[in-house]
């Protein structure tokens, strides 16, 4: 049975609410030094991104928070690029796989690296869900569905807050080295 976006984004929203309650205080200590890939053991501890995410960022991408649907950057935006993971700067999505849900999240129907993310078995909420988390940093980002348009069939619904945009034209100076699926 196929359940309507409206009343998942209803129980994603309840979620969001609940996990901002719940970790209001999670980030308590500040650290001003970025974590370093020369210490990736300590780069996942969630504390190294104190002071280092904004307090949305660091719900989401570090405490596997939702925000609100219809709240994010991102759920409208239709510019030509590459989304990256806020916490690390890794290539997630291409403008090019990003598609209209009306789930109030942004939307894609695949990644745009092969390797970029994770997918792990989620059952918070009494749920049983595909999260997908950033490969380089272990960043929470979201969850995929397999609801979405062809040639997939996947969404990839992902948290605005734990997405930057680098626009097509910088993506050569930024990215040196592609390695996308197409
Ligand atoms: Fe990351």
């Amino acid at each position: 049975m196929r359940v309507s976006f409206s009343f998942l984004g209803f129980c994603f929203t309840l979620m969001a609410i609940f996990s901002g309650m719940a970790t209001i205080s999670g980030c308590q200590a500040q650290n001003d030094s970025h974590p370093t890939s020369q210490d990736n053991t300590d780069s996942l501890k969630a504390s190294s991104w104190c002071g280092v995410l904004s307090p949305d960022a660091y719900r989401v991408l570090r405490e596997q928070g939702t925000e609100p649907r219809f709240s994010g950057e991102f759920w409208l935006h239709d510019e030509d690029g590459v989304y990256v993971c806020m916490g690390c700067g890794a290539q997630l999505f291409d403008s090019g796989a990003k598609f209209k849900s009306n789930s109030g999240w942004p939307s894609f129907y695949k990644p745009s690296i092969t390797d970029g993310v994770e997918k792990r078995i989620d059952f918070s909420y009494g749920m049983r869900r595909t999260e997908v988390v950033c490969n380089k940093c272990d960043g929470h980002l979201g969850h995929v569905f397999e609801d979405g348009p062809p040639p997939t069939g996947l969404r990839y619904c992902i948290n605005s807050v734990a997405l930057d945009f680098v626009p097509r034209d910088s993506i050569a100076l930024k990215f040196p080295i592609s390695n996308s699926v197409d």
